[in-house]
């Protein structure tokens, strides 16, 4: 086990001679997931704890802009005028992500609306707007954001687009808020929370059964009994190195800065997997290489060092990443004219910029009319609206024409690429976890970064699904673990 999180293999029953409390369903890390399992487990009845590792909850949910992908229908997108249905939304999820779980997406999709309403039932307040400029995360309190590469190519013709970024309506990031009211929920429907307490280990009956958690409080090693079920929810592994190494290894490239809270450090993973869980797309993680705002840099082009382009521009900057990352070497520069170049506080490094297309190729060092060919190819379709290559869309199409041309620096490896974990446990639906052979780890569920639902891949991401996916599949762990069968 990783000395980064300290678990260590599951309890015998047996050995335990004392249970600090006894209840129905425990949850292991208290964020977007397990708030969400703790207000459903406990409005349906069950005696629910949740053990959190820090001084208080909220994770890495309460640190994020609280984007939620939701989509199908829902108020917002009505009131904003964006047609969606949850088949739409279903035939998108599908075509951007690799190896997706159709049963997981279609439930998503098919529950996003009702999910939407059950927030709003909570209090969480989505204001009826749109914010239509192309950015990563909007800085007002508006709502919609078109947060995806759902109007890139090829998705576009691959599903209906339409803008699903739900953000909780708060100027900045509204993660706080989202967990603060979601937390009050839980308090009200009965959940109780134990701070400052680390699992770091699970108990087990003689038939192998999961019926609780030893943790740490303070220094001292305290058990607790989960009569129903243990939940865990105890996020991502963005923050152990040695997890990282094994599985992720381009998140300890130079320049890569995970991103997350400090008990991203996949306890929770490894607490299943002690119990036979198998944890799948362990490699997979949001890698991004943020170039918009100002949105007027997606008119210019990607290349790599050989002078070819690699992508559409107005892909979401999370594909971008990914594919920045799959070139020789790692080696991207992002091209543009004067006409489309605006400087940004904290943003790429503009490493060349010369008067002439074939200066720059010289000073990037690359072949001779590489990077002429690409931009004369370029610019002769863009000048009639097209981009026979990657399809960029018309709106961001304008040859490159207009001296000085600059290079800014987005190689992978060079520059500041955030990025956090996506893998995680192999559940079903209901958050039961799973065997590398497909069987049920008996009274284990796991949700948000724990488990392995939506979010799969960089190339596919939208901005939206970590928190859509942890609160959603959060809460059907939570219901079904308050519907299992008690143990004894
Ligand atoms: C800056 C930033 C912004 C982001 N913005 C967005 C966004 O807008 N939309 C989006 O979809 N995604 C966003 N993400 C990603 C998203 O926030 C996370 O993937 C998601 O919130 C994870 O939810 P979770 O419930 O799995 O984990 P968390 O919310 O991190 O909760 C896990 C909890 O478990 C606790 N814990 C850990 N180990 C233990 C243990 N052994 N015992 C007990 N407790 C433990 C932790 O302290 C933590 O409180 C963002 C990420 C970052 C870093």
């Amino acid at each position: 086990m990783s000395q980064h999180s300290s678990v260590t293999r599951p309890r015998r029953l047996s050995d335990i001679s004392h249970f600090e409390r006894e209840v129905d369903v425990l949850i292991v890390g208290y964020g977007g997931a397990g708030v969400c399992s703790a207000i459903e487990s406990a409005r349906a009845g069950a005696r629910t704890l949740a053990l959190e590792a820090a001084g208080g909850g909220g994770g890495t949910t309460a640190m994020s802009t609280a984007h939620l992908y939701l989509g199908g229908g829902t108020r917002v997108q009505k009131a904003c005028g964006i047609d969606d249905s949850p088949e739409e939304m279903f035939r998108f999820i599908m075509a951007c992500a690799e190896d997706p779980d159709e049963e997981k997406v279609r439930l998503y999709c098919e529950g996003s609306v009702a999910h939407f309403e059950w927030l709003v039932s909570l209090g969480v307040p989505f204001k009826d707007s749109i914010f239509r400029e192309r950015v990563v995360f909007q800085p007002t309190d508006d709502c919609l954001l078109w947060s995806g590469n759902e109007k890139a190519w090829p998705f576009r013709e691959l599903a209906v687009p339409a803008a699903r970024g739900h953000k909780v309506q708060m100027e900045g990031d509204a993660g706080p808020l989202l967990f603060r009211v979601l937390s009050e929920a839980a308090a009200a429907a009965g959940a109780e929370l134990l701070c400052d307490t680390r699992a770091c280990a699970l108990i087990e009956d003689d038939a192998g059964r999961v019926v609780g958690v030893v943790a740490t409080h303070f220094g001292r090693e305290v058990a607790f009994l989960a009569r129903r079920g243990v939940v865990l929810s105890a996020g991502g592994f963005a923050m152990n190195p040695d997890m990282l190494r094994r599985h992720a290894p381009e998140l300890l490239t130079p320049g890569v800065v995970p991103i997350g809270n400090p008990h991203d450090d996949g306890s929770g993973i490894q607490l299943g997997s002690s119990a036979g869980g198998a944890a799948v797309h362990m490699d997979a993680c949001f890698l991004s290489v943020p170039f918009y705002p100002p949105s007027s840099h997606t008119r210019g082009i990607f290349v790599n060092a050989h002078g070819q382009r690699f992508v559409a521009e107005d892909s979401y900057h999370g594909r971008v990443g990914d594919h920045c990352r799959r070139q020789p070497e790692g080696r991207a520069y992002l091209i543009l004219d004067d006409a489309c170049y605006v400087p940004s506080e904290g943003g790429r490094e503009v490493i060349a910029v010369e008067a002439s297309i074939e200066a720059l190729e010289r000073a990037l060092g690359m072949p001779e009319s590489a990077l002429v060919n690409s931009v004369a190819f370029f610019n002769r379709f863009a000048a009639l609206g097209e981009d026979p290559l990657f399809h960029k869309s018309r709106e961001w199409l304008a040859p490159l024409s207009h001296p000085p041309f600059a290079a800014l620096e987005c190689s992978f490896g060079k520059t500041w690429y955030p990025a956090f974990t996506l893998g995680g446990l192999g559940t079903r639906a209901s958050g039961e976890v799973l065997t590398e052979a497909g069987e049920v780890v008996p009274g284990l569920f796991a949700a948000g970064r724990n488990a392995c639902n939506i979010p799969r891949s960089a190339s596919g991401y939208a901005s939206g699904t970590c928190v859509g996916d942890a609160t959603f599949f959060g809460r059907l762990a939570g219901r079904s673990a308050a519907a299992s069968p008690p143990w004894k």
